[in-house]
């Protein structure tokens, strides 16, 4: 739920390698951000329908897709599957150039 006031959900996938066993916890994670995002900080209600976090070779971030490389250590998964959900409001939603202001979606 991510805008009480209409009922608004969010549907939060994970597509991962089976091997990748902290996947299991990261699909969890990512619904928690976006829950986090909508009703406790900043308390804007997620924008997008969907968000899909992808088992890949890097961390970066997409509209409504990241793509974030396995982690074994929990606290470092949890802060790259927040980060890189995060951009979905800086730059995405924001507008900000972020090749010549990084420092702002970055910060
Ligand atoms: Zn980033």
């Amino acid at each position: 739920m991510v805008d009480p006031e209409t009922g608004r959900r969010t549907r939060v996938d994970a597509v991962f390698n089976p091997k990748h066993k902290d996947y299991f916890r990261v699909v969890n994670d990512a619904r928690k951000t976006i829950e986090v995002m909508s009703n406790v900080f900043p308390a804007w209600p997620y924008p997008y329908s969907h968000e899909t976090v992808v088992d890949g070779l890097s961390q970066m971030e997409y509209p409504m897709m990241v793509n974030d490389n396995p982690l074994e250590d929990v606290a470092e998964s949890i802060e790259l599957t927040d980060h890189e959900i995060f951009h979905t409001m800086f730059p995405f939603y924001m507008g900000i150039n972020e090749t010549q202001r990084a420092w702002m979606d970055e910060g």
